[in-house]
């Protein structure tokens, strides 16, 4: 049995984050993944906020030198012409106004990479297959059925949608979204705007709020398209993927114009019941982190920021448990990543029921509400001095009923 001080499950954002850290701090680190990177996963679009964590952890360099996409901001649109266009940099005087839109398999492998780089021990096609959590540790299987065992001091499941220890552990709990599917593909040779807004996502209102869609620009000119909406909405077409994804994206006026010359350059693919929760953060020897903990909505590209956010402060107070300082994980990690979370539930909530749809375009909204609004779509959604992060329901509602 190999001894470590930090075992990570899943090598994704959560994972490499948390690694890098964690290396940097002088511990040893094992991280395993049961693919061969690159590998696809979706989540193509990043928040202001994945910047400066990844900058905090020395990796933002990698990232900046690769030739992505830069993302400075996100369209709203409707079929209805509503259009409103937020620059991420009119945020709350936070540093970072822009991000990237990335392919995964580049982007992951980039972090995981420059982890290994950094020290960290990396194995792929290995997967984790049991964990003993009173005696931490854990037994993975590489490709050829050969089992290994590893005893840690902490175990950190980065596992993503592989829920690894929520699995092991029984510790899934129920959603509080409903049941909605994602189809997706990618797309050549689409129309781009030519302004300032050329980068930017632009998320899709389709009909009355039935469903919405998004477009992600790269820089190697494709575009990702997905289609988000209830699994009740998608059943009553009646139309398997590829063809609810061609008939929705060509049957609504914005992307039929935008798509007119594209060919897809993938298959389509989808998710179902993506949203997830956990009954807890941690225990005495682990720790859940991004997509392996609780998972909302993509609408607002939540995703990796939470991923980074929650690999980071897990490092950080790994770090200092093992160095012999006092950690409270309860209020450090889980009581602190919960609020995060939080605030995009309302935010995820605010936009299926409509609310926020009103508020973001109306032409009444002062730059002061939009300015926080940017604010926590960048993903700065622990900033105490923004009222729609503090009371983030009620802010939302007093906006909604003035602005009507
Ligand atoms: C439809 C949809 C669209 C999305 N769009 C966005 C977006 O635009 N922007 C955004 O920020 N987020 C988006 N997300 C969310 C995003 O996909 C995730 O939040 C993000 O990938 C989480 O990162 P992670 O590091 O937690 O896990 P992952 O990136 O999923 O990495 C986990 C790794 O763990 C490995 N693993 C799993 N099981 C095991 C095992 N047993 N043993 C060893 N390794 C294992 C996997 O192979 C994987 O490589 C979207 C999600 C959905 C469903």
């Amino acid at each position: 049995m190999e001894l470590v001080d930090i075992f990570i499950i899943g090598a994704g954002p959560a994972g490499s984050i948390s690694a890098a850290k964690l290396v940097q701090e002088g511990f040893s680190v094992k991280v395993v993944d049961r693919l061969k990177f690159p590998r696809f996963v979706i989540g193509e679009s990043l928040l202001p906020r994945c910047n400066e964590l990844l900058d905090d952890a020395n990796m933002l360099e990698c990232i900046q030198k690769a030739d992505f996409q830069l993302k400075g901001g996100a369209i709203f649109e409707s079929e209805y012409d509503d259009y409103t266009a937020l620059d991420f940099s009119k945020n709350m005087g936070q540093k970072w106004g822009s991000s990237f839109q990335v392919k995964r398999e580049k982007f992951d492998k980039l972090l995981i990479d420059d982890a290994q780089t950094k020290g960290c021990d990396v194995e792929y096609e290995t997967e984790v297959i049991a964990y003993d959590e009173n005696e931490n540790i854990i037994t993975v299987k590489n490709l050829d059925g050969r089992e290994k065992r590893y005893k840690a001091k902490k175990v950190l499941d980065a596992s993503g949608y592989g829920r690894v220890l929520p699995r092991l552990l029984n510790l899934e709990a129920e959603s509080s979204l409903a049941l909605r599917r994602a189809v997706f593909a990618r797309v050549d040779n689409d129309v781009r705007p030519t302004d300032e807004t050329n980068g930017y996502i632009i998320i899709s209102v389709v009909g009355n709020n039935d469903a919405w869609m998004w477009n992600i620009p790269f820089s190697d000119g494709t575009t990702s398209v997905g289609i988000v909406c209830t699994e009740k909405y998608f059943n009553s077409f009646g139309m398997s993927d590829e063809e609810f994804w061609e008939h929705t994206v060509y049957a609504y006026p914005p992307t039929a114009k935008r798509y007119k010359n594209s060919k897809r350059t993938v298959d389509v693919g989808s998710i179902v019941g993506y949203s997830s929760a956990v009954t807890k953060l941690f225990a005495q020897n682990y720790i859940l982190t991004g997509n392996a903990s609780e998972f909302l909505d993509p609408v607002f590209s939540s995703g990796v920021t939470l991923a980074l956010e929650s690999g980071s402060k897990a490092a950080e107070l790994v770090a200092r448990e093992l160095k012999g300082e006092a950690v409270d994980y309860q209020v450090e990690y889980e009581d602190y990543m919960m609020m995060g979370i939080n605030v995009f539930r309302d935010y995820v909530d605010a936009w299926y029921d409509g609310t926020l749809q009103t508020i973001i375009f109306s032409d009444k909204a002062n730059a002061g509400i939009t300015k926080k609004i940017v604010s926590i779509l960048s993903g700065y959604v622990w900033d105490e001095k923004n009222s729609f992060v503090t009371s983030s329901r009620l802010a939302l509602k007093t906006t909604y009923e003035i602005l009507k």
